[in-house]
């Protein structure tokens, strides 16, 4: 008899995969299809990749503005090429890890492009696979600019810079999200001039205000060239017109302007989730929406935290402070300077800004050290709604960021 599967999951990137995961936790049969590799854009050409060559340059940059602290780093040199031999290894070691675990939770992996045909069909190389669910988790890919294709030589996309051989000495980024800033900050580290342009009037135009000004000011401190309302005009012969008049010759164009969503062919019922559904596309989004839809937990966008890897991480929750009608709600800033623990690290940049209503927190920004791990206390709080006098209470470790928390909230 013809095998049906509980469900048919296409694409294994974070959304498929936990969806696999936990509905094989469950007991059910599952057939988890991919065309690429095991881990999707996160683990292949996302977030890991990025964060572990992050790592790389962050080390090499404290490592040379270490000489105050004690350091002596002589011919302190960055070998390229060797941190993305260690980037590979990360990468490498995470999807072995993640292919074991679907095999001993023995879901069946087909590696091939895969298409609904069917009301509970799905084809795959030629084969029919008969699923009573059907999830498409086939994620995005990276979106060109509309006049200039991508031809991976001059004008890259971010899977492009994995394969890069050597630092380049100048590029431009164009797009001042979280990608483009990302990779600022990275090239910035290696002694890379930077440039980047932003058609918006303000870099990472969907956070706090606050976190625009901060940006635009680390961008100054750091040297990295910031073009807002300014687009490209003309890329010829790896010569790029700006609409501000300028003309500039990279290495070449860093292309960060978001990503197109990817679907496969859809002629039956199928859940869309993680980036295919093109609401947040945030591997902790597409995760936490596959464990909704496969174990039936309440899911609430509200109380997604979005990061910004790098010197210092910049994290944001909730609302934004322009967004909100004046006098509607209460706001505390701290500074990261004023925390002990800021300044042993040498760290002292940023700050902790809390928005409540009526007591309660309905948004953070975060510009610190550790701001990936501190904006989690405020998702807690905000889930749980523990409100602020609740908080208040709470004993915080010292010396610790967390204090910063604790601080903004005793401002209130
Ligand atoms: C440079 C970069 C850095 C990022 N950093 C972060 C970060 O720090 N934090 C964060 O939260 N997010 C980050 N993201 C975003 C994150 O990677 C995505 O939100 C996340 O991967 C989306 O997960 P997904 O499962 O929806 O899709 P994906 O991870 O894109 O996986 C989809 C999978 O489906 C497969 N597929 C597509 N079509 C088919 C088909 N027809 N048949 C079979 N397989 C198919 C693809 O090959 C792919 O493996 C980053 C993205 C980029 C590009």
């Amino acid at each position: 008899m013809e095998k049906i599967y509980n469900y048919g999951i296409i694409g294994a990137g974070p959304a498929g995969l936990t969806s696999a995961l936990i509905a094989a936790e469950k007991g059910k049969s599952v057939v988890l299809f991919e065309k690429d590799k095991i881990g999707g854009t996160c683990l292949n050409k996302g977030c890991i990749p990025t964060k572990t060559i992050l790592h790389s340059a962050d080390l090499y940059k404290d490592a040379k503005n270490s000489e105050n602290i004690g350091l002596i780093t002589n011919d302190l040199q960055f070998d390229f090429a060797k941190a993305m031999e260690h980037k590979n290894r990360v990468v490498e070691t995470l999807r072995n890890a993640l292919t074991k675990s679907l095999q001993v939770k023995t879901v069946e992996i087909v590696e091939k492009e895969a298409k609904v045909v069917a009301d509970n069909i799905i084809e795959a190389g030629g084969q029919a696979y008969n699923c009573e669910k059907i999830i498409v988790a086939t994620g995005s890919e990276p979106k060109p600019l509309k006049d200039y294709p991508f031809d991976h030589e001059f004008v890259l996309n971010s899977d492009d810079l994995f394969e890069l051989k050597q630092a380049p000495k100048s590029v431009l980024i164009v797009g001042a999200g979280a990608e483009g800033i990302e990779w600022a900050r990275i090239f910035n580290d290696l002694e890379c001039e930077v440039t980047v342009v932003e058609a918006a009037s303000r870099p990472l135009s969907i956070a706090d205000e606050e976190v625009s000004k901060y940006v635009e000011r680390m961008f100054r401190t750091r040297k990295i060239a910031l073009k807002t309302s300014t687009t490209i005009n003309k890329i010829e012969n790896k010569q790029v017109a700006l609409s501000n008049g300028d003309v500039l010759n990279p290495d070449f164009v860093l292309v960060a302007i978001g990503r197109n969503i990817v679907k496969p062919q859809l002629d039956g019922k199928a859940t869309v989730i993680g980036d295919a559904c093109g609401q947040l596309m945030l591997a902790n989004f597409a995760m936490y929406q596959a464990r909704a839809l496969v174990s039936g937990i309440h899911f609430d966008n509200v109380f997604v935290p979005s990061v910004i890897y790098g010197t210092p991480e910049i994290a944001w929750i909730g609302a934004n402070e322009q967004d909100l009608p004046l006098g509607s709600y209460q706001k505390a800033v701290y500074p990261v300077r004023a925390l002990g623990k800021a300044h042993c690290d040498n760290e002292i940049e940023g700050f902790i800004k809390v928005l409540t209503y009526e007591n309660k927190i309905i948004g953070a920004s975060i510009i610190s050290k550790e701001a990936s791990a501190l904006i989690h206390q405020f998702a807690i709080a905000m889930q749980n709604e523990i409100n602020v006098d609740e908080l208040k209470k709470v004993c915080f470790a010292h010396p610790t960021y967390s204090e910063g928390v604790y601080e903004s909230i005793m401002m209130l």
